[in-house]
This record gives structure tokens, C-alpha cells and sequence, in this order.
């Protein structure tokens, strides 16, 4: 092990917060940074925007959404890292990409004014942007999560290749990837692409839990929270607002 086992390092990559970054999408790197602490662990956030170095260490990779000039603007920086994102993500590296990442993480997003942007293809599917926006909270049903609960706003309809599997199912109102097959998000080894704003992680313990165990696991080799009663404590608090906010959002569906 390279640090004490009281230290226990996890480095978060924040990826373009500056121009991929909406709709409370960075409220997903406090929530992970919170709960790493409860857990024991030393959380350290690296922003990485345009032309930014990498740090040595990536455990965690989240990137947020973004107008469709934001898109175009970090477009280029992305396929420069490409190949070490394609790297990362098949060796389990957790990453959590929402709306506009989440479809540049695909083949590609032709936008509502015919620009095509090419996506890194770590995820296989497309985007098409329609004229009209799909906007509102969203509750989906994933096995591995349960109930996941969240805010769509975005131009794209994203489609699945076949064999892909998506992040949840929806049989109430929403549009999810699409607004046709009734899938949301993506799910790749460790990688989650979703359009769930809202922050999604606060109000989504479970896929905290999902991307934490996994950089513990990929670090360290096992998920080992260690606990004071404060801790215990405050995590149990933070579980019961997430579920308070859970029950307010999914009882406001549109
Ligand atoms: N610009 C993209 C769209 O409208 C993504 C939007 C977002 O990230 N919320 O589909």
C-alpha cells in the first residue's frame, strides 16, 4: 500500500468544470468528496479543464453537462485525451458523465443547428438534437440502484447500440434518453452516462456507494470504511436528506 492506511488518498477528477458544469452538475464532486471523508478516506479534487495537466492519480472521473457552445468549446481538449479515457475506463476507473459529456462519451451529437461533434466512443450510442427541449424531474428503475431520481433538461435524444445496457427504465412520465424506447443513461463497466441533473448524486446515495467501492476497490483492493460515532452519525443524517429531497422531487414529476 503507497499511503498510511489512516490517510487513504482517492483522487476525484473534476473534467471541465468550467464550461461543462449546469443544473448543479458540480454538486456531484461535493457529494462524493463528503462521503469519502465519512468513509475515512482523504478525498483530493483535481479540476482538469481545457489544456490542464492530469494529475498523476485518477480514481474518480466526473464530468457535468453543458450548453451545446460548451460542448463545442471543450470538444477538441477531449479527443486529446481519448485514449488514456479509453485506458482508464477499461481498467474499472468509476466515471459519471451527465448530459452534454455523457453524449460526447458516445459516437457522436449532431446538435439542433447540424453541427456534428464527434464523441470519444467510449460509450456506444449517438445523439440527435431535436427543436424541442426535454425538461423536468425524472424517477427511473435500475436493478442495481432501485429508484433513481433526478432532472432531465436537454435538446439531444440519445440512442442505444444494441447490447448496451441503459442506466434505468422509465414507466411514468420523463423522456430519458430518448423519449421512444423508455431507457436512460448508459451503464459500461464503471462508467455511468446519464442526463440526470438535479445534482444526481446527492439525492443517489446508491451511485455514490456504486463509484466509491469501485476506486476503493481499484486502489486499495477492498472497500474498507472506517467510522468514528460522529461519522456514523452524520452519514445516517446525510442518508436521511437524501431520501427527504428524494421523496419532494419524485412527488414533482414535471
Ligand atoms: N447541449 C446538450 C443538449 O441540449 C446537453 C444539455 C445538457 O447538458 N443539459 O442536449
Amino acid at each position: 500500500m503507497e499511503q498510511s492506511a489512516s490517510k487513504r488518498p482517492i483522487d476525484i477528477v473534476s473534467l471541465y468544470p468550467k464550461d461543462m458544469n449546469i443544473y448543479g452538475d458540480s454538486g456531484n464532486v461535493l457529494a462524493i468528496e463528503r462521503r469519502l471523508s465519512l468513509y475515512g478516506y482523504e478525498p483530493r479534487i483535481h479540476a482538469v479543464n481545457q489544456n490542464d495537466a492530469w494529475p498523476d492519480h485518477a480514481d474518480i472521473i466526473l464530468g457535468g453537462g453543458g450548453q451545446d457552445t460548451g460542448q463545442k468549446k471543450i470538444i477538441e481538449d477531449l479527443f486529446r485525451r481519448a485514449d488514456m479515457l479509453h485506458e482508464l475506463a477499461d481498467d474499472g476507473v468509476p466515471m459519471l458523465m451527465i448530459c452534454g459529456l455523457y453524449q460526447l462519451f458516445g459516437e457522436y451529437f449532431e446538435t439542433v443547428d447540424g453541427t456534428k461533434l464527434e464523441g470519444i466512443s467510449i460509450i456506444r450510442s449517438y445523439t440527435v438534437g431535436r427543436d424541442v427541449r426535454m425538461i423536468g424531474n425524472l424517477v427511473e428503475h435500475s436493478e442495481l440502484f432501485g429508484d433513481i431520481i433526478g432532472y432531465e433538461n436537454h435538446s439531444g435524444q440519445t440512442f442505444l447500440r444494441e447490447g448496451v445496457a441503459p442506466l434505468g427504465h422509465m414507466d411514468g412520465e420523463g423522456t430519458g434518453n430518448n423519449g421512444e424506447d423508455h431507457t436512460e443513461g448508459a451503464l459500461v463497466n464503471h462508467v455511468i452516462g446519464t442526463y440526470m441533473h438535479g445534482s444526481l448524486l446527492p439525492k443517489n446515495p446508491k451511485i455514490s456507494d456504486f463509484l466509491i467501492r469501485a476506486a476503493a476497490e481499484r486502489r486499495y483492493g477492498e472497500f474498507a470504511p472506517q467510522f468514528t460515532d460522529e461519522t456514523r452519525e452524520q452519514l445516517a443524517h446525510l442518508d436521511e436528506t437524501a431520501a427527504r429531497a428524494r421523496e419532494v422531487a419524485a412527488s414533482r414529476p414535471r
